[in-house]
């Protein structure tokens, strides 16, 4: 195992392992621990977003290919849930490890595709890398319940593995959302069908070798590309008992109906518009810096970025304070030094974006920062898009109504806390909101009285830890009744309880005659 360390990988395709790339490069699939190349006809350009240079294609994978993916984590199921728990727990350890080895080549490969600076790739390995560690500890977290229900009868409860999972994943986290799921889908013992963005595909592809390489056997993690098509036929497939989804809520409401009426359970985190409420008595440095950070960095690019902001009574003198501290945000290719801020992930996104604060624009609003029309040097060609801030935002506004998953932080004004806790929760989406203030007493006000799943307070993204799960609430999930990310309810997510009542009557078993009977 330690020799892993030296074995170049078969998934490190660019940069830095020049050897290994055709022109232009192609995503293989894998399949039963193999690196597969595709025979499809049909391929998708991926794109460094701070170039919009091809780096690699992903194939549309053919049915027979997704078939073979299905067929393969069938035969490997029944192996893989007879395996034992300790047998399993000690694979992830070795997973684990690979991951915090490779951290540095896992965070290459997302900047590279997906954009945001080198620290933030690091961050997005490390959050799922906290899933995993976490999952290591499957020996005690799958236990169940037992209880003598009656003389001689007691009742046991078991969680048995579902079989065949999916995950369909965004762009935005290449890593850390395939480890939301998939550490935990093996650790109770399913098969894993990852099926990553197609607009970032690398870190998936690494993360499967390390599955490899940690003794995961064949076909209980396969990974399959491509985009509509293949999820239809994963959603469709009878043989697949489970979907997790993350992404936006135009293909997370249609793949939850889909999947749903096919029978299948569904977990589905969706779209944000993430608010902050701003009080005067606020430690203001601190809240503004904390804000600017959540709403600008990774280029606004994360579902729980602060793009919202409320701000009460006095606290709306401080917008040019706000506009200071974002302003000297640099902008740049995630691998330069002293950036903190990427591009968007495509020329679509950045259109997108520039098109919504020019909405607001139309609608009255003030841009008071704005971020259209800027690139740092030397990159003509990349989605650029600077912090931008908007004030005299009106809850009817498209740039309020719409999620911009760009580095746009819309500000609104109330005179009042109960103002703001209704404004907010007057907004469809529930995924995170923030107060800052110094008042314990306001505090617990907006905790209780917030509508969102995932609350801070003087703490700007309030993504729980592994330990907890991902909570968001309203629009921001598919209403599945608590089938969270990670967590506990992941675990639940992933199994099936079975509860065996049995009745041994031990009778007179114990008397002397019947032991004697016994022992003849
Ligand atoms: P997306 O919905 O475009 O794509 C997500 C996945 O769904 C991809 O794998 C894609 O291939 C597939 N897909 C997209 N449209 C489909 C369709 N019509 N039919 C079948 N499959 C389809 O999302 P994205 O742009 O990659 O990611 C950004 C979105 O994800 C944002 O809305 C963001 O808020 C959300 N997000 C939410 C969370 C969360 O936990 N709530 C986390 C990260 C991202």
């Amino acid at each position: 195992f330690a020799n892993t360390k030296m074995q170049p990988l078969q998934s490190r395709c660019y940069p830095g392992n020049h050897d290994k790339i055709q022109s232009p490069h192609k995503t293989d699939n894998f399949i039963d621990n193999e690196f597969i190349p595709s025979s499809s006809q049909e391929w998708l350009e991926v794109h460094d977003p701070a170039t919009n240079e091809v780096v690699t294609l992903v194939p549309k994978s053919t049915k027979a290919e997704l078939e073979a993916a299905i067929h393969s984590a069938q035969a490997a199921f029944p192996g893989w849930r007879s395996t034992s728990i300790l047998r399993r727990q000690q694979v992830l350890f070795k997973f684990t490890s690979l991951i915090r080895e490779h951290i540095d080549d896992l965070a290459v490969l997302i900047t590279t595709e997906q954009g945001k600076t080198f620290a933030d790739a690091k961050g997005d390995v490390l959050r799922g890398l906290q899933v995993c560690e976490t999952a290591c500890g499957i020996t005690t977290q799958l236990g169940g319940e037992v209880l003598e229900v009656a003389k001689d009868m007691e009742t046991r409860s078991y969680r048995e593995p579902l079989g065949i999972v999916v995950a369909i994943c965004p762009f935005n986290f290449p890593a850390m959302i395939p480890l939301w799921s998939l550490p935990i889908a093996i650790a109770t013992g399913n098969c894993f069908i990852l099926k990553p963005s197609e607009r970032t595909p690398g870190a998936a592809m690494m993360i499967a070798e390390f599955c490899k390489l940690a003794g995961v056997p064949p076909g209980v993690v396969n990974v399959v590309h491509g985009a509509h098509d293949t999820v239809n036929f994963l959603l469709d497939g009878p043989e697949i008992k489970a979907i997790s989804f993350v992404g936006s809520n135009k293909a997370g409401d249609y793949i939850y109906r889909r999947a749903s009426a096919n029978g299948k359970r569904v977990q589905a985190n969706l779209g944000a518009k993430n608010h902050t409420a701003l009080l005067p008595d606020a430690d203001k440095k601190q809240a503004l810096v904390a804000i600017a950070g959540a709403a600008f960095g990774a280029a606004g690019q994360r579902c729980m970025a602060l793009s919202a902001a409320v701000l009460v009574g006095k606290a709306r003198e401080w917008v040019s304070d706000l506009v200071e501290i974002a302003a000297k945000f640099r902008m740049g290719p995630g691998f330069a030094d002293g950036s903190d801020l990427g591009p968007l992930v495509s020329p679509q996104s950045r259109k997108r974006c520039e098109e919504l604060i020019a909405s607001a624009e139309a609608e009255g609003a003030n841009i008071i920062l704005d971020g259209r029309n800027q690139m740092p040097s030397g990159f003509p060609n990349g989605n650029w898009v600077g912090p931008t801030i908007i004030t005299g935002v009106k809850p009817h506004m498209r740039c309020y109504q719409e999620e911009i998953f760009g580095p746009v932080l819309v500000c609104l004004e109330v005179d009042t806390l109960g103002q703001a806790i209704d404004l907010i929760n007057s907004n469809p989406y529930g995924n995170g909101a923030v107060v800052f203030t110094r008042s314990g007493a306001v505090a617990s006000a907006f905790q209780r009285g917030i509508e969102a799943g995932q609350v801070g307070i003087n703490s700007p993204i309030p993504v729980p830890l592994p330990m907890f799960s991902f909570t968001g609430n309203k629009a921001s999930v598919s209403a599945t009744g608590g089938a969270n990310f990670y967590g506990k309810d992941g675990l639940r997510f992933y199994t099936q309880w079975k509860t065996v009542t049995s009745l041994w009557k031990t009778g007179d078993v114990l008397s002397e005659e019947k032991q004697v009977t016994m022992s003849l």
